[in-house]
Order: structure tokens, then sequence, then C-alpha cells
């Protein structure tokens, strides 16, 4: 069974491994496709500040179900399913009200326990999501990155009468922006690839603004007939965009946030407070993603696009050399274990 594990940062192993079977409560997967995500190229590099190692990576990932640990219910072998890695104590006071994903004992699998870049992985049964057979497990397994940008487009309160700028036209902004039409809003994305802006622009961008030509306050200065976005996200994690995101949105404008990075910035608290803006972290997914296979399975959300290459599982190694040369030529790799 092919197993992708970091044994230390810069340590990659791909090797054979035993399967243990499911314990109570536990059932096992068949992986079939399994995405690379950008978290788990900070793991291989060690600048993932939650992971202890050594770790099997993965957290995106689809399947069957192969085998089910004692007291499983409602799960049945064959079945597909998708994986939420987000395992919550549903005891502490985020989980009581509703906000799991962070959780006071929070565990991300792939992150704090071994994930899904193996022939089979074994997850709690709260973590699998079942899927229509007739929804492919390469769709299927774009279904935690678009339950990310479901979070945090729910944080942020984004329906149909907002204007969204989304800094950033990579994965997340990419994923942002297919929830975010589909809510009806109006989507601009602003990115210092031309590239990245024309594949925007194939996800239904309504303007792309390339912030290496020109300045994105000015670009957006005219939305909400001259107040400015309602919506800001931040999905290139840059500190220094705060300001400019507190400076850019409109009165009762609210702002996301996704970036993980530690440096502090610099924020006007006039702008905060004169415009009444809302400022939201927005971390992983709050049990988005059986709504999110909803989407998926009404053809709601089109994401199969993102899917710019698909590597077998021993070639994992090539997968993590193109995301880390070529990162212009990847919107998302994925791993096929089913070959
Ligand atoms: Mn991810
Ligand atoms: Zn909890």
């Amino acid at each position: 069974m092919v197993t992708i594990s970091v044994l230390e940062p810069h340590k990659l192993a791909i090797d054979q491994r035993e399967v243990h079977p499911p314990s109570k409560g536990e059932i096992a997967i068949q992986v079939m496709k399994a995405g690379i995500c950008g978290s788990d190229m900070h793991i291989l590099h060690g600048s993932n500040p939650f992971v202890n190692y050594p770790r099997i990576i993965g957290h995106e990932f689809a399947g069957v179900v192969t085998a089910l640990g004692g007291g499983v219910s409602g799960l049945a072998v064959g079945d597909h399913v998708v994986a939420d890695p987000v395992i919550s104590c549903g005891h502490c006071h985020p989980c009581r009200i509703g906000r799991s994903n962070v959780c006071a004992n929070l565990q991300v699998i792939g992150v704090h326990r071994d994930g899904g870049f193996r022939s089979i992985a074994v997850v709690p049964q709260e973590n699998a999501v079942r899927i229509s057979p007739s929804l492919g497990f390469d769709v299927a397994a774009l279904a935690e990155p678009l339950a990310v940008a479901a979070n945090v487009l729910w944080r942020t309160g984004c329906t149909a009468d907002d204007t969204v700028l989304i800094y950033g036209a990579g994965t997340v902004g990419i994923t942002v922006l297919q929830v975010a039409k589909m809510r009806g809003a109006r989507c601009l994305i602003a990115d210092i690839d031309e590239k990245r802006l024309d594949r925007a622009m194939e996800f239904g961008a309504d303007a792309v603004i390339n912030s290496k030509l020109k300045s994105v306050a000015e670009a957006v200065a005219g939305e909400m007939d001259g107040l400015g976005p309602s919506v800001v996200i931040d999905g290139a994690g840059i500190p220094a965009l705060l300001d400019e995101a507190c400076r850019i949105a409109g009165p009762a404008g609210r702002i996301g946030l996704l970036g993980f990075s530690a440096a502090p910035c610099n924020v006007s608290q006039q702008e905060i407070v004169r415009k009444e803006l809302t400022l939201v972290g927005s971390r992983l997914n709050r049990r988005f993603i059986p709504e999110v296979v909803e989407w998926l399975e009404a053809g709601k959300l089109k994401p199969s696009n993102m899917i710019t290459q698909t590597f077998g599982a021993k070639d994992a190694r090539a997968a993590f050399n193109l995301i880390e040369q070529n990162p212009e030529k990847t919107l998302k790799v994925q791993l096929a274990f089913d070959a």
C-alpha cells in the first residue's frame, strides 16, 4: 500500500506500509484521488507550526469505504466518500456554539494525525461524507478547498448584494470566486500574474486587476456607487494587504482573512470605526462539506477545470517538484492512488 509521508522537514518518503484495520468508530477508505494543498507543502518544508513528524500528509481526499470499525452506523462498505479533515471534541465552548473548526481540542487529518496520501486511510466515521457514485473522485476531492471558501464567505456574510474583491487568483482565490459567484455576488480578483487572471476570467470573475500594473485601490474605487467593495477576501495571505483592504472596503464592509502569517501589520483603527468594518478570520471549515457536496452534485459548482495535473501516487515527488518549481502552471495538482 503506497504511503506518502514527511519524516522530518524536507524529507519525503514514498513507501509501502501495512494498513491497520479501523478501530471502534473509524472507517477505512480506499483513497482514489487526493489533492495537494499549500499546507502540505508547508509541512514538507517545516513551515507549518501545527504539525509534528513523522506525518502521513494529505487532507483533500475521496475514495471508497472498504472496512468499518465497531459501532459505525450510517456508512457501508462500498460507499463513495470524501473526507472532512476537521476532528473536533464536541464538548468545548466553540464546539457547543457550532464552531467546531476552532475546537479547543482541534485535530486536523494530515496535520495532527495521519492523513490521506496513502492507499488506505483510516478516519473517524464523522469525518467521512457520503457522495453520489456519479460524482467523480477528482471533483469530490475538491470539496475541502471549496468548503474553506464557503467558510470565509459565511464568516463575511456574502450575498448577491455584495461586490467581493479577492486578493490572489491562486487556488484559494479561485475557490472563493466560484462560491461567491454561486451566491450571486459581483466578483473582482487581483493578482500579479496575467495567466492566473485569465484563469479567473474563465471561472467567472466580473473583472480582473493586474496589481503589478495598476493600483487595486484605484481599480475598485468606483464599485458599489463609489463606496468600494462590500467584501474583501485575502486569498494571498500577505499581511500588508490588510491595511489596504481596510481603506478599500466600503462602509459596513467585511474583510475575511485566510492567511497564516505571524507578522504583525498596521491597520488604521479610524478606517475600521468610521466605516464599521468587520474583520474576520476563517480557518478550515465548519462542517460545510455536506453542503458543498450538494452543490457539486447539483452542478451549482463546476470546479473540474481547477485540476491542472494528476500524478500517480508513486510519482508524488514529481508532483511536489512541479508545484515548487512551476507554481504558475498549477492550480490544483492531484495524486491518483487508483492506478
Ligand atoms: Mn487544503
Ligand atoms: Zn471542541
